[in-house]
């Protein structure tokens, strides 16, 4: 089954924090590790609206500060960043929808317990996912690896671009291709890019 299909087999957890302490986490039921060294290094990142990736072993690790907390999702390294983008999307969407968090953390007596049954609403974004209608899938050609491969773009991240077409850099085998994506999720180039870091 594609990985965007089964996309929890392959998640190894989300986390929704604020500065000081985690108020939710979610881990599969397989999984007893802890990611409190992972979270330490997201902190660092004071900025707002701005997804950061990161490769950890064979992790991928996707945060986000969205509304004073940060939101972080670890994952197998086989999950392209943009769906892990999309799913943390979706779990920020609905975390501020249900919980007034600025208003239960002003309590004097809260306990983080509130958000326990939060648990559920993950379980059923993954059993979802891939019917949300979040993301595209494109295919583009590599010459480099001379196949075809399929890019996961975000719905919001075209629908929402100031500008057309919108360049993605696909990372994969070692090597990139800029990828040009127009209005209508086609495919207007393709590009080998040369990369640092
Ligand atoms: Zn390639």
């Amino acid at each position: 089954m594609p990985v965007y299909k089964n996309i929890g087999e392959y998640l190894e957890f989300i986390n929704i924090s604020n500065e000081k302490f985690t108020l939710f986490e979610w881990k599969p039921a397989r999984s007893f590790k802890r990611y409190d060294l992972d979270l330490n290094i997201v902190k660092q990142n004071p900025v707002n609206d701005i997804f950061f990736h990161l490769t950890k072993g064979n992790m991928k690790i996707v945060h986000i500060r969205r509304d004073n907390l940060i939101y972080t999702v670890g994952s197998r390294n086989e999950v392209q960043f943009q769906l892990l983008e999309a799913l943390l999307d979706h779990v920020s969407f609905k975390f501020h929808d249900i919980y007034d968090v600025e208003v239960i953390l002003s309590y004097g007596n809260f306990s983080i317990n509130i958000f326990n049954a939060f648990k559920n609403e993950i379980e059923d974004i993954i059993v979802q996912f891939a019917d949300l209608g979040l993301l595209k899938r494109i295919n583009v050609e590599c010459r480099v690896c001379n196949k075809v491969l399929t890019l996961f773009v975000k719905k919001n991240f075209i629908e929402n671009a100031e500008s057309y077409p919108v360049p993605i850099v696909y990372v994969h085998e070692g090597h990139a291709i800029l990828c040009f994506i127009d209005q209508n999720f086609d495919i207007r180039g393709v590009e080998l890019v040369n990369i640092t870091g």
